[in-house]
């Protein structure tokens, strides 16, 4: 067993966005390619932002990816009393202290850094008073003045920042609420992660993460910070580009195998290729092949990956995931292994599972309707006896296989005479209402005997009365 342990982290304030997803699997990946741990937590500490709707769609989109987790989800939340704990541990050891500045005050500081051309920053003015806690005060981190804090990013390489860039930043607020840099790290301590993947909009909070490891002794973690994912226009990926919401591609008709390899290969790559499954994905993935350059959000390549998941999936495990789009026509999805036939005729037909089910209608409607035009074209009077022969013939099958399906063509062939062509589209049109479909040997298997039989009969009722 490894001892990697590594972490995602969202903060439940929207849907899981690809970005997001990006990170989740990153951080999935290599604990399941380590044998280690991957951990759920969730970084609810802004009240006014998180909501319950918002947690639920990350666990929908974690579920959708098969990403699961060994331990969690812990919420921050439930944890304040571990903060806390922390803080007076930082405070008694003089590593933090209590600030009464007020919002004014602190603006006012603000101001007069702003009017020397320096950045904005707190000036320290409760720093050395020790002041006792009192209501509404905060707690600040006494930064180091002088020196450096080093960044050794997997990713990024080595990153010096000057600690005097570097102001006492806020531990815990006004409210009691802990900030997002304090309960990380007091978290990635407490649960021992020991890896942190995440995007490298966080590379401006690593300085301050790492002088809290170092304030309380602990050593610091791997850090690994990806670049963003951006649209095809190499801005941020937004709206724009695409849907930004993870489940709206499920809801595309995408197989969440395609999108978990589109994601990975957006920022990590191994060689040229670009197909992969998730096992595969275990087995390859490593830190030392993310790149340093953003990964860029291309859909017309997302479709593609779709369709050859799709054409490679065993049709057994495309039946839950072709399933909602089938149950959302209304259409009886009981009998899974006639699913299961189904899917083995058209999965090298569909870019997605929404574009198969559309094209599965004729499979699941009781009553199909004519193509007005192909019904007009191949549904005439000259194929009433044929059509009728063939009918009594398929109903006399005793076993209802392509092998048998084919031999009764060859014989209707040589009794009437006709090319297979002159009486496949007439067949076509009587069992899926229109004049393109699968092969049709494999529609007459797929349908069986009881569909077949009753559709032919409703074709020649239809060319007798026409
Ligand atoms: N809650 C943070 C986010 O969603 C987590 C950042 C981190 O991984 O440390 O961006």
């Amino acid at each position: 067993m490894s001892t990697v342990r590594t972490r995602f982290a969202p903060s439940p304030t929207g849907y899981l966005h690809v970005g997001g997803a990006r990170t989740a699997l990153f951080n999935w990946l290599y604990a399941r390619h380590t044998g280690g741990t991957f951990i759920l937590r969730i970084e609810d500490t802004d009240q006014a932002r998180s909501t319950e709707q918002s947690v639920q769609a990350i666990f929908d989109a974690l579920k959708w990816l098969d990403i699961d987790w060994d331990e969690g989800p812990f919420y921050q939340s439930d944890r304040l009393n571990l903060y806390n704990d922390y803080i007076d541990r930082l405070v008694a050891q003089g590593h933090a202290y209590y600030c009464t500045c007020t919002p004014d005050e602190i603006e006012a500081m603000r101001e007069r850094a702003r009017a020397t051309g320096a950045k904005p920053r707190y000036d320290g003015t409760c720093r050395e008073k020790g002041l006792p806690l009192s209501e509404g005060a905060v707690v600040r981190f006494k930064s180091p003045v002088m020196g450096t804090t080093v960044i050794e990013d997997v990713v990024k390489g080595h990153i010096v920042f000057a600690n005097d860039e570097l102001d006492d930043f806020v531990l815990r607020r006004s409210d009691g609420m802990p900030t997002y840099n304090f309960a990380a790290v007091v978290d990635d301590v407490s649960m021992e992660i020991t890896t942190i993947i995440r995007g490298d909009d966080h590379i401006m909070n690593t300085p301050k993460q790492i002088l809290l490891y170092q304030a309380l002794g602990r050593p610091l973690p791997v850090f690994a910070h990806v670049p963003m994912v951006l649209g095809n226009d190499r801005t941020r990926m937004s709206k724009r580009h695409g849907a930004t919401s993870v489940t709206a591609y499920r809801d595309m008709g995408l197989l969440p195998e395609a999108f978990i390899n589109f994601l990975a290969r957006l920022g990590w790559s191994y060689g040229d290729q670009e197909f992969f499954t998730r096992q595969e994905l275990i087995e390859k993935f490593s830190l030392d092949r993310v790149g340093k350059s953003a990964g860029i959000f291309d859909a017309v390549k997302l479709n593609a990956l779709n369709a050859d998941h799709i054409q490679a999936a065993r049709p057994a495990d495309l039946v839950r995931h072709l399933k909602p789009f089938l149950e959302s026509e209304s259409w009886d999805t009981q009998d899974e292994a006639y699913i299961k036939g189904v899917i083995a005729t058209l999965q090298t037909r569909s870019k997605t599972l929404k574009e198969m089910a559309m094209q599965a209608r004729f499979y699941f409607e009781t009553d199909v309707a004519y193509d007005e035009q192909a019904a007009k074209k191949f549904l005439k009077p000259n194929v009433l006896e044929p059509l009728k022969h063939l009918k009594e013939q398929l109903a006399a099958l005793t076993t209802f296989d392509e092998k048998a399906i084919e031999q009764v063509f060859v014989q209707l062939m040589e009794t009437f005479q006709i090319k297979l062509g002159k009486i496949a589209q007439p067949v076509r049109v009587a069992l899926t209402g229109t004049s393109v479909s699968p092969g049709i040997f494999e529609i007459i298997t797929v349908l069986g005997q009881a569909r077949v039989v009753a559709r032919l009969e409703k074709a020649l009722g239809y060319i007798a009365r026409h």
